[in-house]
């Protein structure tokens, strides 16, 4: 097996865009067997209700993943905020292992930052304390123990009220807070962040405490299907054409 490790996020896999499901169940077919480990940093769904509702690509994906992991490649996931109700049952059907809202990983012998992004966009107070509210014990409780019917009635009301909500915010207020962006960086003694979530791909170079550190950006799917690639040598970014 290659010693590679690979990063995606932000595929916002749904009902509504099969192709792009179609699409990453053939890049896992194909092109993760050589691979040692996979992190999804988030939103690999549009939606998620639950682990009991498995229309598609629920079904699909999760069986997709069965398979990967039973063949021999690591799947590690971070939640994103339109999938933190992914839990344990899913990991316990696929054999993905589910991450904290941030870790540091040895990437072949580089501490290193992952997280869905989402903490970092401070300057989005309305965001951040509706965020606090979903993410609690009871609340995600709640919203499980509702009939999967209601959920989805509730997921389409939330994604038409985002919508309308996002209409008010500046790009700037959706992107990252820079001060935030160092103080999480230095606070896990890292020069090296990867998340996604802002749908702004991009690697920055910038420097904390005179040490030069690069933020890598994810791209979403579904505009520029992009894989992050790393191994002994470095990275390289790969764009999926399957
Ligand atoms: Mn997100």
């Amino acid at each position: 097996m290659k010693k590679e490790t690979l990063f995606i996020s932000d595929l916002h896999l749904g009902s509504t865009r099969p192709e792009i499901t179609q699409r990453f169940l053939r890049f896992l077919e194909h092109r993760m067997r050589s691979v040692e480990r996979l992190y999804v940093l988030g939103d690999l769904f549009d939606a998620y209700l639950g682990d009991d509702d498995n229309a598609s690509p629920n079904r699909e994906v999760k069986s997709a993943f069965k398979q990967l992991t039973e063949s021999g490649t690591e799947v590690h996931f971070q939640h994103g905020n339109r999938d933190f109700l992914l839990g344990g049952r899913f990991a316990r059907e696929t054999g993905v292992n589910l991450l904290g809202d941030y870790e540091v990983i040895y990437l072949y012998g580089v501490p290193t930052l992952i997280t869905h992004g989402d903490l970092l966009c401070t300057d989005d107070f309305q965001y951040q304390k509706a965020r606090e509210r979903v993410r609690t014990e009871e609340w995600k409780q709640a919203a499980l123990s509702k009939p999967l019917w209601l959920r989805r009635l509730y997921a389409r009301w939330y994604r038409f009220k985002s919508s309308l909500d996002k209409r008010g915010k500046t790009a700037e207020i959706m992107d990252v807070n820079p001060a935030t962006v160092k103080e999480t960086m230095l606070r896990y003694g890292v020069d090296r962040l990867i998340h996604g979530h802002t749908h702004r791909p991009a690697v920055h170079e910038l420097e904390i405490e005179n040490k030069q550190c690069r933020r890598f950006v994810l791209p979403e799917w579904g505009k520029n299907e992009t894989v992050l690639c790393w191994n002994q040598e470095g990275f390289h970014t790969e764009v999926i054409g399957y």
